[in-house]
């Protein structure tokens, strides 16, 4: 059994898990899918005593079998080291109901960290294999954390430029100045006139762009994706459902076997999705919560089987999942109707024309795995200071929605199950919001005066990311409409 990888859409040949990578998503405008998803033959108790890396080893190595075992427990190694602020890489914290699996511990204080800290070694070690020595352009659309998490993993990687568009009104301050203080002759960061929807759709257009493939190929260099669209983005995702599950079992939470929730806050469908992969690997998994902000085109996709993007696009305080087309969900819906590229490719075809798709009432069965819900702005709020009234525990904008919504789903339901919620960013990085929620803003505080508030009163220290950020220098100011995104490319890389 070895693993290839092929496209969502089309009768495009099998492709190496190397060739995936570089290329981050195929030229007939699906994403790469494994041919299976590997069903673990083995008992989860003999893993409790692996630590992350040995985990994220044996995790990744099913997925892409053709890097070398050395070479591949290299790339992890120095992926998940000091660089992230806990051994645990993403630690598991037990706080009323539920257990918070914290995965803001890397550099740039958001889950991006841990599958963006390994994708350069992954896309070094792809280029190597298959002997290209073509530039690679890495073409990111961010939501506001994808971008910083990029920059800082490409950031002076030979041979590499990384190129990010970001919503120019649609991120929080400290979100923005991470981003446009970054330094390396090789990162370029631009804000789009426009929301995330409409930065990534022009990043899916330009990959789609065969003439402009052309040209950078004359000029010996290529695109690659570090979004979620990119499978070497959404593999080192699948490690951390693992790895709580097995800290559960490890700490006498819960039984073998025993099947637990996960609640994961939503956007693009990819953190999710790398549950739903563990899930099909074997891992007890009940159900997985689908967790939205108010743009819930998800929550209403999960309970009617319509996907209808034609809504009101809203700027919420969980900015990172202000989104209305979820690109990973084509990777599901490729499950759902048993692999067959002819209804993704029509599906995807009335989303692109008319803003919407129906599934069939088959597909619509094999949903079960999910459950989806959504939080109101006014209900994100008052989670945040009810855990933090309770509990002296501070969650973020994004963390909160996940929280809400499993609230919800109990009162619901009356299930019980033990419960991970995903802990995607660090609250010092919304923290305007955070105080604001707790009741310590007041008018004119800028993100700065927030933190310090912030660590005042839940006796957290600020970290040294956010503090440093004050005094850093402003080295990208380009601003682009949504339509002149490719110019801007070609502008950057003087083709
Ligand atoms: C990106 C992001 C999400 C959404 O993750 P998806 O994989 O896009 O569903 C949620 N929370 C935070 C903080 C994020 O940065």
């Amino acid at each position: 059994m070895s693993i290839l990888y092929k496209s969502t859409r089309g009768k495009d040949d099998f492709i190496t898990a190397s060739e995936a990578i570089i290329k981050g998503m195929a030229e007939n405008g699906g994403l790469y899918v494994p041919n299976e998803i590997p069903r673990l033959e083995c008992n989860l108790k003999d893993f409790v005593s692996m630590d992350f890396r040995e985990l994220a080893y044996f995790i990744v190595h099913i997925f892409f079998p053709d890097f070398q075992e050395n070479t591949l427990k290299d790339f992890i190694n120095k992926a998940y080291d000091n660089k992230f602020d806990s051994d645990h890489i993403t630690p598991l914290v037990e706080k009323a109901d539920s257990f918070f699996l914290e995965l803001f511990h890397g550099p740039t204080l958001a889950f991006k960290d841990v599958a963006l800290s390994l994708l350069p070694y992954l896309l070094k070690g792809a280029a190597e294999k298959e002997g290209i020595n073509k530039k690679i352009v890495i073409l990111t659309a961010t939501s506001g954390d994808t971008g910083k998490a990029a920059l800082q993993a490409f950031a002076g990687i030979q041979g590499v430029n990384i190129i990010v568009f970001y919503p120019k009104d649609g991120v929080s301050q400290i979100q923005k100045l991470q981003m446009v203080t970054q330094q390396g002759d090789n990162t370029f960061v631009i804000g789009v006139e426009g929301n995330f929807d409409d930065a990534q759709t022009g990043v899916k257009n330009i990959f789609n762009d065969t003439s402009l493939g052309k040209k950078l190929e004359m000029n010996k260099a290529a695109f690659s994706s570090a979004n979620s669209i990119n499978i070497g983005r959404l593999v080192p995702q699948i490690v951390y459902y693992f790895y709580s599950y097995l800290t559960l079992l490890k700490e006498g939470k819960i039984n073998e076997n025993e099947k637990i929730n996960f609640v994961v806050p939503t956007g693009n469908f990819g953190n999710i999705l790398a549950g739903y992969y563990a899930k099909k690997m074997g891992l007890p998994v009940n159900k997985l919560i689908c967790a939205s902000n108010e743009n819930n085109v998800l929550t209403d996709f999960l309970n009617s089987g319509v996907y209808d993007k034609n809504r009101p696009f809203k700027v919420t305080s969980s900015p990172s999942m202000d989104i209305l087309i979820s690109s990973n969900l084509e990777r599901f819906i490729y499950e759902i109707c048993d692999r067959d590229d002819t209804i993704v490719e029509k599906l995807m075809e009335q989303l692109k024309t008319q803003g919407s798709y129906k599934i069939s009432d088959g597909m619509g069965e094999r949903m079960k795995d999910f459950y989806g819900g959504f939080a109101t702005e006014e209900e994100t709020f008052s989670t945040i200071k009810e855990l933090f009234d309770d509990e002296g525990y501070v969650i973020d904008t994004h963390t909160a929605v996940a929280y809400e919504v499993y609230k919800q789903y109990k009162a619901k339901t009356g299930d019980l199950s033990n419960t991970v919620i995903l802990s995607t960013a660090s609250p010092f990085k919304f923290t305007k919001n955070v105080c604001d929620a707790i009741g310590i803003y007041e008018e004119g505080m800028d993100d700065f005066k927030c933190a310090e508030r912030l660590s005042k009163a839940a006796g957290i220290p600020i970290p040294e990311q956010v503090k440093n950020l004050k005094n850093k220098k402003i080295l990208h100011t380009r601003v682009c409409a949504k339509y002149a995104m490719k110019e801007t490319v070609e502008k950057i890389l003087g083709v």
